[in-house]
């Protein structure tokens, strides 16, 4: 029996935040693209990431709001939170953006949309569905899963992560949220604001460790303020079943302390979709925790071959894996030499108030040395802030002593996440801060307080 071998000028792998573009300008230019997916369309960010997430936040902060109510003049009895119509809703803005995404991509001209799992056969043939495809190019973008450790229990415990909390329609009595990085403190604001009794378990000293000292106890305080139990320095975390629930264990001693939880949500990490991806047929090198290696253009050890997004450890976000579309096909089809070591840091974290970053940590920035300034203001100082009922949280921007460009700033605050592209966008032009402080802001804002702040830049110690 012969196999038939289709070809194609590119194949990709995944339709994350960087393939289905990718496949667009392949269709643009008329080159006969096969993109394939395993799962949903879209991946992590359209179907258990960023949208579903941030449509939650939206339910979350309504009801937040709602309970508010008395001291914005208005009253609604008690608030019911009816949590089949907030998953409802959820899965509707969820599920509207994955069929966008595959209408988008059925849609294009010269474009192949292929469902099942692929795997390398070699390095410019692919397998799915036993059909063999062939092509000089070849694009990763297959994305990461929520890590599963092997701690004590893990086998013998029922567990949530990211993508089965999406399917749960019911409200957990008491949701214990191994890890209290960025995934796990959206959820557990979510959760405790629908009305979930919430116990964030964190092995290191202080949440969101990878963000300034100021920042993690900041944002400490915002959760503690709504009920979210903190439990920090659990060095040896375990589970175990009990009657009503799960066990956490938090210390490697005898017997409690424990938290007796309802449900566990693990949110511990990323591991890269990698393992059964044949990368050994294809020869592309990956690191010990299975990100493939890439440089500064994302091609990896295998000339045709390419890795974008979160399967390549150099970003864990969409707008990372959407800059390593733009990276490699301005390469491609514009020549344009576009790097990954051009972009700047830039993220946000969504709970409420939201954090904005951009650059440097006030860690990174004493560890290189430079001579720098810094200037914080209390969000209690900003007067759009303060009109809207929401002053938790602090900005800050630190700059360099000597090119006064801007080295990093947090904005963790009403409208932060909107408010940090001010900043990146001048460290993007490469300009001195002062070009903001000669701007004139609209009022009230909580970005016309950016001029004012870097008048009061101070030496940072
Ligand atoms: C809870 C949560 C909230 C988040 N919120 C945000 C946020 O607010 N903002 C933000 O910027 N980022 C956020 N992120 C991160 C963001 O979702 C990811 O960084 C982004 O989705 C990465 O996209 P990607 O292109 O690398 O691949 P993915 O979106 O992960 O897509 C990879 C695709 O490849 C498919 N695939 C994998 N292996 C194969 C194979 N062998 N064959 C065929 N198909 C395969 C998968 O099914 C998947 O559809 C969040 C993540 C989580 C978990």
């Amino acid at each position: 029996m012969t196999t038939t071998i289709n070809h194609f000028d590119a194949i990709i792998i995944g339709t994350g935040q960087a393939g289905p573009p990718l496949a667009s300008r392949f269709a643009s230019a008329c080159r006969s693209v096969a993109i394939i997916e395993r799962g949903k369309f879209g991946g992590t960010c359209v179907n258990t990431g960023c949208t579903p997430t941030k449509t939650m936040v939206a339910s979350a902060y309504a009801i937040h709001l709602a309970r508010r109510g008395a001291e914005y003049g208005f009253a609604t009895g008690d608030v019911h939170v009816d949590i089949k119509k907030v998953k409802a809703r959820k899965d509707a803005v969820a599920e509207r953006s994955s069929r966008g995404v595959e209408a988008w991509l059925r849609g294009m001209p010269s474009c192949t949309v292929i469902q099942g799992h692929a795997r390398f056969q070699s390095p410019n043939t692919v397998v799915v569905n036993d059909e063999i495809l062939q092509a000089d190019k070849i694009y990763i973008n297959v994305g990461a899963r929520a890590s599963i450790p092997e701690m004590p229990g893990i086998h013998d415990v029922p567990f949530l992560t990211n993508s089965s909390i999406m399917d749960i329609d019911f409200l957990p009595k008491h949701l214990v949220i191994v890890g209290g990085s960025y995934v796990g403190l959206e959820f557990a604001q979510i959760y405790r604001r629908l009305g979930s009794e919430v116990t964030i378990v964190e092995m290191g000293p202080r949440l969101i460790g990878r963000e300034d000292e100021d920042i993690s106890q900041a944002v400490r305080e915002i959760l503690e303020a709504e009920g979210i139990q903190i439990r920090l320095n659990a060095k040896c975390i375990s589970l175990e079943q009990h009657d009503d629930g799960v066990a956490v264990g938090l210390t490697c001693e005898e017997g409690p302390p424990e938290v007796l939880g309802s449900h566990v949500l693990l949110a511990v990490g990323r591991t890269p979709n990698t393992s059964d991806l044949g990368l050994d047929l294809a020869g592309v090198s990956a690191d010990k925790r299975g990100y493939i290696i890439v440089d500064d253009q994302l091609q990896t050890n295998v000339p045709g071959i390419w890795a974008l997004g979160d399967c390549n450890g150099r970003g864990a976000f969409t707008h990372t894996s959407y800059n390593d579309y733009e990276i490699v096909a301005d390469n491609l089809f514009n020549a344009d030499r576009r790097r990954v070591s051009d972009r700047i840091q830039a993220y946000a974290l969504y709970i409420d108030p939201p954090l904005g970053r951009c650059g440097m940590t006030d860690a990174e920035i004493r560890k290189s040395g430079r001579r720098t300034l810094i200037a914080k203001l209390p969000m209690s100082q900003v007067s759009r802030a303060y009109e809207k009922g929401e002053t938790k949280g602090f900005m800050k921007v630190c700059v360099d002593a000597e090119t006064k460009q801007i080295l990093g700033a947090a904005i963790l605050g009403v409208g932060g996440d909107e408010v940090i592209h001010v900043l990146l966008d001048v460290m993007y032009a490469k300009a001195a801060y002062t070009v903001i402080e000669r701007a004139m802001h609209i009022h009230p804002t909580v970005a016309e307080y950016l001029p004012g702040i870097l008048g009061k830049l101070e030496p940072l110690v």
